[in-house]
């Protein structure tokens, strides 16, 4: 069935993402599943991180200069991404969660959400 198969790579695509927390892209997960999911697409992948970020399974995160990456992570949160070796960590500040309403109370305008990304030199490049 047809059905059973494409729910069970959903599965095994939205666990992929779960489980591997350095917010993997869409080649990662491919690269990851393969070996034991022949016949599974890149395009099958792309499709099935596609439809689970849209109903907020995951979350999609956009880096400049990067492919999207994927997070298994809902609870709001930020990212800082190494400049060297483009790691990306997680960064839980409650106060940050107002920012759109501090910017539409200073500013008038109506904010409907914003992306912030940190860029840091991580521990292991800094050595
Ligand atoms: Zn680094
Ligand atoms: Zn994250």
């Amino acid at each position: 069935m047809a059905t059973t198969k494409y729910s069970r790579q959903r599965e095994l695509i939205y666990n992929t993402v779960i489980e591997n927390q350095v917010h993997p892209t869409a080649e990662f997960v491919y690269k990851y599943l393969k070996k034991d999911n022949p016949q599974l697409s890149l395009g099958t992948v792309y499709r099935n991180l596609q439809q689970l970020s849209d109903n907020g399974a995951i979350n999609r995160v956009s880096i400049p200069n990067q492919p999207d990456r994927f997070d298994g992570v809902i609870k709001p949160h930020y990212h800082a991404v190494c400049s060297k070796c483009g790691k990306i960590e997680d960064i839980f500040i409650e106060e940050m969660e107002s920012i759109d309403s501090l910017v539409a109370e200073k500013t008038g305008l109506n904010i409907i959400g914003h992306e912030i990304v940190f860029k840091t030199i991580c521990p292991l490049c800094k050595n």
